[in-house]
């Protein structure tokens, strides 16, 4: 079947010659990498431009929700592109921003009424940083300018955003463009970290690095008290740092702290909004009630940008003022509430009831874990950790004592590149596989996926002395 006017070969020699891809060196990805040129999409399967058929196992990068090419999506965007692709919200409303943030408010964690829209997941946050700031400056608190973040934490990459990041490889270069931010441990080690040599029994450690967070976040407070703006929190996952998970009680905890200290909770939910966890939001796991709320990613299924900061009628009714009071919130973007965007978040929400979407999340979760288990016992498998649909599995060196493998020698990706034989799209993150299929993937599919990566880890040993050789 013709999928496109171009050759293989002139797309691929066009992309490198002209494209320059996000979170790539460059050098390797153009002298060294065989990329799919993906065409088309069904369901949970990317299409390539040679007529190969793949699981897309991380969703499209967290943000696929029903699949691709769904016909009640499409047809959301086609009567939306019908009436009008885009007007703008800057004194002037549009239907689909008004429901879609009506819905928003209603089906939000806790007390969070109003809804602010802009891009993508890193102004989202962006937003929410910013507003956390001029709530205490609208209220009179004007020395509440800190911030609290984690050590391994993702909130994109716009310079706020990586401001509140803290991984290292991704965020030291732009340090000193940034604004100060108090960092404290997560309640998890970095799968990478050094200090993974000497933990013991997950169970155990987990216990640690709990109280190890909490007397950090309390100390941290104490030590600038009334100076915080706001505490900011991937709510039970981590992504980009690695898919760290938080033990239970955690968010609980961190809301009483912040409570008695009257600091902003931000819960970035970018990645985890949308049933990616198991339910519609991971706040709700332990009912936690930020003050402000981003979201992304799956907000639209994954079809098309849109980023929405969900705010607290607190914050909200601060900047509620006169224009002569200096309260406005002074931020936009041109794209701010797209219609066609909009339009798709609705019909992506009215599937997930349709679909009793949450309920096959579960049985998929489920299914997901017996499926990789079993490579806890592989001697490459340092941990192994799922809540909901999302997965990571640690490959290292040695378990005992765990020694990582040269991170140059990229085995992560090595896996992944070797998953494409078997019809699987994985991307990790350094050498940790990252699995995050469709939430309505089929539980077909899902065993397969399970099956594919089982089959690919047996090849470890031949994958890691090929890349040995290489690097000889
Ligand atoms: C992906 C992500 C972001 C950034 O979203 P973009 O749309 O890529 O800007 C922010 N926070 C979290 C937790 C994410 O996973």
């Amino acid at each position: 079947m013709q999928h496109s006017t171009f050759s293989t070969e002139e797309l691929l020699r066009w992309d490198r010659q002209y494209v320059w891809h996000p979170f790539t060196p460059m050098k390797s990805w153009c002298e060294k990498s065989d990329p799919p040129v993906i065409v088309r999409g069904e369901k949970e399967f990317l299409i390539d431009s040679r007529g190969r058929r793949y699981i897309d196992g991380v969703s499209s990068l967290w943000c696929n929700v029903h699949g691709h090419c769904i016909p009640e999506l499409d047809q959301a965007v086609r009567e939306q592109l019908g009436k009008i692709a885009h007007s703008s919200l800057l004194g002037l409303c549009n239907e689909p921003s008004i429901l879609l943030a009506k819905r928003l408010a209603e089906i939000a964690p806790g007390r969070l009424s109003r809804v602010f829209f802009s891009d993508d997941g890193s102004t989202a946050v962006e937003v929410a940083a910013k507003m956390a700031f001029q709530y205490w400056r609208n209220c009179g608190q004007s020395r509440r300018t800190r911030f609290i973040a984690l050590d391994s934490a993702y909130h994109g990459d716009t310079l706020g955003a990586v401001s509140l990041g803290g991984i290292e490889l991704f965020h030291r270069t732009f340090s000193p463009l940034c604004f100060a931010v108090d960092r404290v441990r997560p309640p998890a080690l970095a799968p990478f970290s050094p200090l993974n040599a000497t933990a013991a029994k997950p169970s155990e450690a987990a216990a640690r690095f709990y109280s190890q967070a909490m007397a950090d976040i309390e100390v941290t407070l104490l030590e600038h008290r009334n100076e915080y703006a706001a505490i900011v929190i991937e709510p039970h996952v981590q992504g980009a740092g690695g898919m760290l998970m938080h033990p239970p009680g955690f968010l609980t905890a961190l809301g009483k702290l912040a409570a008695q200290y009257d600091v902003l909770l931000i819960a970035d939910e970018v990645m985890t909004g949308f049933g990616r966890t198991g339910r519609m939001f991971a706040c709700e796991h332990e009912g936690f009630e930020p003050d402000l709320l981003c979201l992304s990613k799956g907000l639209t299924a994954g079809y098309m940008p849109l980023g929405a900061t969900l705010a607290s009628e607190r914050v909200y009714q601060s900047f509620y003022a006169d224009p002569q009071e200096n309260k406005t919130f002074y931020h936009g973007h041109t794209f701010t509430g797209h219609p066609l965007a909009c339009a798709v978040a609705l019909a992506s929400h009215d599937l997930f009831e349709k679909h009793s979407l949450l309920e096959h999340v579960g049985r998929l979760s489920l299914l997901l874990h017996q499926q990789i288990s079993p490579l806890l016992e592989h001697p490459n498998v340092g941990d192994i950790r799922q809540l909901g649909l999302v997965a990571a599995v640690d490959l290292v060196a040695s378990r005992q004592p765990r020694t990582l493998f040269p991170s140059h020698w990229r085995v992560g990706g090595a896996v992944c590149t070797q998953l494409r034989d078997e019809g699987v799209i994985l991307r990790p993150l350094a050498d940790t596989l990252v699995i995050m299929p469709p939430l309505a993937a089929s539980e077909q599919s899902v065993a397969h996926l399970g099956q594919a990566i089982v089959k690919v880890m047996a090849q470890l040993p031949q994958i890691i002395a090929n890349i040995a050789k290489e690097h000889a």
